[in-house]
């Protein structure tokens, strides 16, 4: 399948939490980023830590940077790798990569993408965030 490249819809889906599964991970420099910003904003946000150098962002609901009124992110430039890779998924535990099934875009090509052989012509920038969180896990696993 050659051609075929993600475009965003901003069809929300990716700033709104419904449950632990999707929570967005978090490299050692996203968690001070986003806490850093959220101090400056007077925003609470819960984390959950997994283990060293890794973080879970707790969202219920939409994401307290997540500008209903503009459809889009408001800390867009600042925002965790976890967000730049959407809708890639990384499983931290496993290295698996996956496409998530809450985007518009992913549901819209489902059938086309399953025949795409490489993931990162299809999701260049999204892919870049994924290998770079991939390399940062397994240096921190070596440590
Ligand atoms: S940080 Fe931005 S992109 Fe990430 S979930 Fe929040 S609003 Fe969405
Ligand atoms: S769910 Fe997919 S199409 Fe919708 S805003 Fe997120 S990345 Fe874009």
């Amino acid at each position: 399948m050659s051609g075929m490249k993600f475009t965003c819809y901003r069809c929300i889906h990716c700033c709104f939490f419904a449950g632990s599964p999707d929570y967005p991970i978090l490299t050692e420099s996203d968690y001070r980023r986003l806490k850093k910003i959220a101090t400056q904003r007077g925003i609470n946000l819960k984390f959950r830590r997994m283990r060293e150098g890794l973080y879970q962002w707790v969202i219920e609901g939409f994401c307290p940077f997540y500008d209903v009124k503009k459809r889009g992110c408001s800390i867009y430039n600042y925002r965790p790798s976890s967000c730049r890779m959407f809708p890639l998924l990384l499983n931290p535990s496993t290295g698996e990569v996956s496409v998530s099934l809450l985007c518009d875009w992913v549901m819209e090509n489902f059938s086309k993408l399953r025949e795409a052989s490489n993931p990162a012509e299809v999701f260049p920038e999204e892919f870049k965030a994924v290998i770079s969180v991939f390399k940062y896990i397994k240096e921190n696993q070596t440590q």
